[in-house]
Order: structure tokens, then C-alpha cells, then sequence
């Protein structure tokens, strides 16, 4: 809950400006999944919520290696919008309570929505999940890595053991200013450990509805980063951050009820959870260009990771693209949820979440009937057995993911044409320019945009 949650637009100003603001970063995350943002003190506070702040529409084919590309609908140095922060969700970045973040919607100048604004996208496909008489919730897992030394040659900052306490131990410091400035933010986490690979961590999000959930991500990857900073860390939420380790998840839980009616039943996921997982499950290619669409997150999606490289679902199983999570006794239904594995922190939150969204409601309203869930390792069956359940292996490379999305009609559609085109134009651009690089090397470029 953020401190101006529930005044009048006029009276956000004010707020933050007795909360003791000394700065207002507001930001996008892009097509390329990177949070670009502008600031403004506090004398300017009230004329950016006014007015807004001018953003080029090229921003839409700004590029990872931040190359200005171009599609059909987005080209040129002409034409401006409006960066416009969304006060209501403003948030301190930490207890210091000076340095506040608020996500931007883009506007036309005449203040009108523009089809190129990726939070306004998913803001339409939560008011389509709410029509239909659902109330979804999203929760965001974010892996990411922690580094020391210089970014030019950083080493891993925990050699292990793999979710080890003396991993937690070695950054016990960092571990718990974050966990208050997460606090502080409005983000309190659910939990942080090591992860697997040296250096790794993870923070669990709680539950809330779609745009808040995205919102959330972005605003807790910046704490992170802020945090790290002040115990000279550094951080990469890029999905491959050492070559050769397994790679950062943006692992996604979803649970939606239908008019009051819960996601699990004691027997599995009620029926329109089932219609719903169903929905995810028929469109994971293309989902898999949009969750997952950096030049390193084939290399991140391989079997044996927990990374979903599998198009099955099945129950608690961590190798299927969709876990189902009947929750523990003390929690059920209402902690049944399902987990999209297949997501990287490369992708943008508000567009993942959005054709997240767009396909389980696709799987509802055609009542699709989800098959049988698998209660082993995909890789433990054999290919005959694989193909008879329908179950194949997820696109092997960038180019595969894209083209997968490229021909989602479901995905497409909800996003629509104005976020898909310069969304491909980018990411293609990526592919292009850094795709025939050593896996190191795509490594190396990528680290420290995220
Ligand atoms: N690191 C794994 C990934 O890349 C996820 C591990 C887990 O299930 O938490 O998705
Ligand atoms: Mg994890």
C-alpha cells in the first residue's frame, strides 16, 4: 500500500512532498526490457504531474545494446510523448524515504493513451480478466546475481553452497537492508535465499492483481540495484550472468477466482483454472517470445534447470513450463496458484503479464480442456511417450521464439500491432546483432543492462 493510495490525484503532490521527496524517478520498462527513466526534483513535482515529461516515441525500438531500430509504425527523431507518473503508485525507494519511484504511463501530448504504451496494455487485459469475473492474481519471482569487484571483472559474490545459509551468511548485511527497503517501498517480500548457481538470490513477490504485480517487479529490481550500490554490490538480472551457470528466472505465479469460486480444489485446479492453465498451455511458443526474448534465454531454458524447457504442465512439477501449486494443507485453496517457469528477467513485466493474461482468458472462454498434467521429469519419458501427451520442447533459439509470436494470433491481438511490431523490430535487432557471439560474449553484453 503506498502512502497515496487512497487521496485525489491533486493531493498525491502534496503527499509525497511532506513525505520528505527530494527526487522523483519515473520510469518505462521498454521492448527491450530495460527501465529507461527521467527525474525531476522536487520544485518540479507538481508541473510532472501536471504536464508530464516529454519521451521520444523511438523509445519503442530502442534496442539491449541501445541501437534506435525501427518497424512499420515507430521510426524517426519526429514526434513526442508524454511520460506521465502514475503518483498513486509512488513509492520511497528505501526507509530514507528522500529518493521516491513512480511508474510513467505514455500519453499523446492532447493526454490521450497511445498504442505503444506498455503499461496501458496490460492495464486492458486486466479490465478484460475483471469483465469476465475474474480477480487474477500475479506474483513475480526474481532471480538475479551478485557480484563484487569492478564491472569490467566482477566476481561472484557467494561461492555456495547452493542455497546454503553461509551463502546467506556472506551477505547477510545486504540481505537484510533489503528486505527493509523492499519494506519500505510497499514491497515487502514473501522471502529471499542463494539460489542454485554462486551468487545468485531470490526475492518472492506477493500476490496482487496484474499491473500492480508488474509495477512491483520493476519497483523491487530497482531497490535492488539501489541497495547493492550502498554495500558496493552489483547486481544483473540478465538471464545468463556467468557463462556456463544456471541462469535468472522472472518466474511468474498466477491464480485467478471466477466470481468468488478459488484456483484449487482439493483434487487440482478447479475447472476454470483448468480452462485457464489450458488457455497458457496451447500458446507457450509464442509466450515464449515474449517472456523470454533475449539472446540468451534459449541458453537459460534447457533441461535439468527448473526453467521450463518442457510445453507440459503437471502438479509441483519444477520441470514442467507450468507447475501447479496446490499450496500446503493450512493453505489451501486459496494459496493454489499455477507458476510459468518459462519467463526471464530480459522480458518486460507488463507485456509478459498482459499475454499471460490474453491466453488464459482465450483457454476460458473457449473452455479448452487441459490434458493430462505429467508426474515426472519430462526428460525421463521416451519421445514416442512425449509426443503421443503432446509434450515437445520449447523454441531451441531466439529466432524460433519470435516467430512463434509472430504467429500467435491470440498474443497479437491483445497486445496489438503497435507493441508487437517494434517489440520483433527490437529483439530481431538484438538477434542479429549479438546472436552469432560466443555464449561469453552474449553474456558480457548483456550483464549489466538489466
Ligand atoms: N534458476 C531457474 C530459472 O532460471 C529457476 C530455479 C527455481 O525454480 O527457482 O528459471
Ligand atoms: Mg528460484
Amino acid at each position: 500500500m503506498s502512502i497515496t493510495d487512497s487521496l485525489a490525484p491533486t493531493d498525491h503532490v502534496n503527499a509525497l512532498l511532506d513525505g520528505g521527496l527530494r527526487m522523483l524517478i519515473t520510469s518505462i520498462v521498454d521492448n527491450a526490457g530495460i527501465t529507461r527513466a527521467k527525474s525531476v526534483p522536487a520544485q518540479r513535482l507538481r508541473t510532472a504531474a501536471r504536464d508530464g515529461i516529454g519521451l521520444s516515441p523511438v523509445f519503442a525500438v530502442m534496442c539491449t545494446d541501445d541501437a534506435i531500430t525501427s518497424s512499420p509504425l515507430v521510426n524517426g527523431p519526429v514526434g513526442d510523448n508524454r511520460l506521465m507518473p502514475d503518483l498513486g503508485s509512488a513509492a520511497p525507494l528505501g526507509p530514507d524515504q528522500t529518493v521516491y519511484w513512480a511508474p510513467a504511463d505514455q500519453l499523446s501530448q492532447e493526454h490521450q493513451p497511445v498504442d505503444i504504451c506498455q503499461r496501458a496494455t496490460l492495464r486492458r487485459q486486466e479490465e478484460r480478466a475483471v469483465a469476465a469475473g475474474l480477480d487474477v492474481k500475479l506474483g513475480f519471482e526474481l532471480e538475479f546475481t551478485v557480484f563484487t569487484g569492478d564491472p569490467g571483472d566482477p566476481r561472484v559474490a557467494t561461492l555456495g553452497p547452493a542455497y546454503g545459509v553461509l551463502a546467506t551468511l556472506k551477505l547477510e548485511d545486504f540481505a537484510v537492508d533489503l528486505l527493509e527497503a523492499l519494506d519500505a517501498a510497499g514491497v515487502p517480500a514473501e522471502q529471499l535465499h542463494p539460489e542454485y548457481a554462486q551468487g545468485q538470490l531470490e526475492v518472492a513477490l506477493p500476490p496482487v492483481s496484474p499491473l500492480a504485480a508488474a509495477d512491483q517487479s520493476q519497483l523491487a529490481r530497482l531497490v535492488v540495484h539501489r541497495v547493492a550500490r550502498k554495500h558496493d554490490l552489483l547486481v544483473s538480472f540478465a538471464p545468463i550472468t556467468v557463462a556456463g551457470f544456471v541462469g535468472n528466472g522472472a518466474h511468474i505465479h498466477f491464480s485467478a477466482t471466477l466470481n468468488g469460486v478459488p484456483f484449487g480444489d482439493n483434487g487440482g485446479p478447479s475447472e476454470h483454472a483448468r480452462h485457464l492453465i489450458a488457455g497458457v498451455l496451447a500458446e507457450l511458443d509464442g509466450l515464449t517470445g515474449v517472456l523470454a526474448p533475449s539472446v540468451v534465454s534459449a541458453d537459460r531454458r534447457v533441461p535439468g534447470n527448473w526453467a521450463g524447457a518442457y510445453a507440459c504442465w503437471g502438479p509441483e512439477n519444477r520441470e514442467a513450463a507450468l507447475r501447479y501449486v496446490p499450496g500446503s494443507i493450512t493453505g489451501r485453496p486459496d494459496s493454489a496458484n499455477c507458476e510459468i517457469k518459462i519467463g526471464d528477467p530480459s522480458g518486460n513485466a507488463y507485456l509478459s503479464a498482459a499475454a499471460v493474461l490474453a491466453s488464459a482468458l482465450t483457454g476460458l472462454e473457449q473452455k479448452m480442456v487441459l490434458p493430462a498434467g505429467l508426474d515426472h521429469d519430462p526428460a525421463s519419458y521416451p519421445e514416442a511417450e512425449l509426443e503421443r501427451m503432446g509434450v515437445r520442447r520449447l523454441p531451441l533459439t531466439l529466432a524460433d521464439a519470435l516467430a512463434a509470436l509472430a504467429d500467435s494470433t491470440v498474443i497479437r491481438t491483445a497486445l496489438g500491432e503497435a507493441i508487437v511490431d517494434p517489440f520483433l523490430a527490437v529483439r530481431r535487432h538484438d538477434a542479429q546483432s549479438l546472436g552469432a557471439l560466443s555464449l561469453e560474449d552474449r553474456v558480457r553484453a548483456l550483464r549489466w543492462r538489466y
